[in-house]
């Protein structure tokens, strides 16, 4: 496919909705690590507790076939398809 995700970390609550339904799991919620914190703004490293240190990571973009199940399993509209030309995946 020649789509790719776009993740926008500011509107993501990290809720994992995504992940539930990705076929491809390429949607993964982690931890934050403690390296990641110490490089926070500190707006971050409150909308980072607030969502209980975790994150949505796209582990393999490359893996993604652009089905686009993961767009109304977001209610925060954080996701976004591409064209592969853009090689950005998360907007920090
Ligand atoms: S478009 Fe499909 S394959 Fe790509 S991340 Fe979303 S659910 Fe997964
Ligand atoms: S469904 Fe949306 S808000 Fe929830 S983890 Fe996925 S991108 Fe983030």
């Amino acid at each position: 496919m020649n789509k790719t995700i776009i993740v926008n970390q500011d509107k993501c609550s990290a809720c994992g909705d995504c992940q539930k339904v990705c076929p491809q799991k390429i949607l993964k919620i982690r931890k934050v690590s403690s390296d990641e914190k110490r490089n926070m703004s500190f707006f971050q490293r409150i909308d980072c507790f607030y969502h209980k240190n975790n994150k949505l990571e796209v582990i393999d973009p490359e893996n993604c076939i652009g089905c686009g199940l993961c767009l109304p399993a977001c209610c925060h509209k954080a996701i976004t398809l591409e064209d592969k030309s853009f090689q950005c995946v998360t907007i920090e």
